[in-house]
């Protein structure tokens, strides 16, 4: 993934405290290097994901039919503030390990269920105990970012737990703009400027944020190149014009956008107006944190709005914008890019951190034949194919297993705020929370006659 996306093939790469220190054919390494057969695999950098309700994970599953009506409804109204410090560790924890077992060797970690410093503190303390690279995006949904970026402790937070930290925690403040003509967002945009720390926003969602937030940003001149927007899927022109003058990049939830509606996945205008991006997986309360399936969906979303729209005008796609290779960019240097870690990570390349990530597995025919690298990285491989991963030089995933990770503590942590929120909910609010009803189908008008087969969705609808 250097600049040229240069594929080699047969080559070693040395890596020495940390560093990549040299790629090429027939390397030498020291004696007491530690080598690792790569033959039949591919070696890539290692992924990057820009934005990650990581708290999320503790509730792995419970959305997957939900809107993102639903979402607002159970975490930021109704049970959000159920969850106590020991509940964002545990989700934190998990989500950790699933991001570098899965190969994503940095993560942006968007905790926005952070209600109290103790919260934050057990964020932290959940993301050192896993040795990926992360940064954390503070937030709290259950206060205005005027409110919780002015408390003294958050600041005080920033410098005990963050600043000074190095490249294996970062920090962003994570907030949305509501378009409120008064714009009190200022406020936080004014504390992150004088911390000196990038903001990360939701903006172009469906019914939430708008052109107003991205109006009153630029008004009020805090769009600048760091400045990350997810989603960033119903926009008008004068929106991406002003995201793309002033530098900043799009984290795309293809998947997300795509089940909850947060608007189409914007891939098709982001290259119009040249806007970088990265992409992420939002929350495992509906998705599992992998980069394999954002990349999947992204070149099938994107490239489906291509055929639709040429059917509608009666033509026929012939070639494709949107290249398997794009995406493998985008869940690399996408995201060193739009972390302003480009000198140091995302490609594999001599004097950058030693990010590496190794697909191989003998025993899958899905990994055979390695024709077109790109593609098969994109479209074939998944996250079981990841051999191993290295982050900052150390081996954390070898053999398809996880190194000097405690996998268990982390499951038995979340068993814990399972029961803990289940119990807190009731059963009856719990059950209701994860099966929101089926609104109805209508049959569609049929001059034929049905049989009387009975092989429809009406079987198992409740
Ligand atoms: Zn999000």
């Amino acid at each position: 993934m250097d600049n040229a996306h240069t594929v080699l093939t047969g080559c070693d790469v040395l890596v020495v405290d940390g560093l990549i220190r040299e790629v090429g054919p027939n390397l030498q390494a020291p004696a007491d290097a530690i080598e690792i057969d790569a033959e039949g695999g591919i070696v890539m950098p290692g992924m990057i994901d820009t934005h990650r309700h990581m708290w999320q994970t503790a509730m792995r599953g419970y959305g997957a039919d939900w809107t993102l009506s639903q979402y607002f409804v159970w975490y930021y109204l109704e049970h959000g503030r159920t969850f106590r410090p020991e509940d964002i560790y545990a989700g934190n924890l998990l989500s950790a390990i699933e991001a570098i077992d899965a190969g994503v060797t940095t993560t942006v970690d968007w905790s926005h269920g952070l209600q109290t410093i103790d919260h934050a503190d057990a964020a932290v303390d959940a993301l050192e105990a896993v040795p990926g690279r992360f940064v954390l995006a503070y937030g709290n949904i259950q206060a205005g970012p005027w409110e919780w970026s002015a408390r003294p402790e958050f600041k005080d937070f920033y410098r005990r737990r963050i600043d000074g930290r190095g490249d294996m925690l970062g920090f962003q403040m994570a907030f949305d703009v509501t378009g409120d003509p008064t714009f009190p967002e200022k406020a936080a945009f004014e504390v992150a400027r004088e911390l000196g720390v990038p903001v990360t926003t939701h903006a172009g969602v469906w019914g939430a944020t708008n052109d107003d937030g991205i109006r009153l940003m630029h008004e009020n001149g805090f769009m600048t190149p760091e400045t990350i927007y997810v989603h960033a899927a119903t926009l008008t022109n004068d929106s991406y014009n002003r995201i793309a003058a002033t530098g900043g990049s799009v984290s795309l939830s293809t998947e997300s956008e795509q089940s909850a509606g947060q608007g189409y996945p914007p891939t098709w205008r982001l290259r119009h107006h040249d806007i970088p991006v990265s992409l992420s997986m939002d929350t495992s309360v509906w998705f599992s944190g992998d980069l394999f399936s954002a990349m999947r969906t992204t070149i099938g979303a994107d490239r489906a709005r291509e055929h639709l729209e040429a059917h509608a005008k009666s033509e026929t796609i012939t070639h494709l914008h949107m290249r398997s290779e794009e995406a493998v960019e985008w869940a690399t240097r996408g995201g060193s890019k739009a972390l302003g870690l480009d000198d140091k990570l995302g490609s594999i390349e001599v004097g950058k951190k030693a990010d590496i990530v190794l697909i191989k597995n003998d025993q899958s025919p899905v990994m055979f034949p390695i024709i077109h690298p790109y593609g098969h990285v994109a479209l074939q491989a998944n996250r079981g194919d990841v051999h191993t991963v290295v982050i900052n030089g150390n081996i954390v995933k070898h053999e398809n297993r996880l190194v000097g990770i405690d996998l268990a503590k982390a499951k038995d942590a979340v068993a814990n705020t399972v029961d803990y929120l289940r119990a807190q909910l009731g059963e009856e609010t719990w059950q209701k929370g994860m099966n929101p009803e089926v609104p109805e189908t209508k049959l569609a008008e049929n001059p034929y006659t049905y049989t009387t087969y009975d092989g429809g969705s009406a079987q198992w609808k409740r």
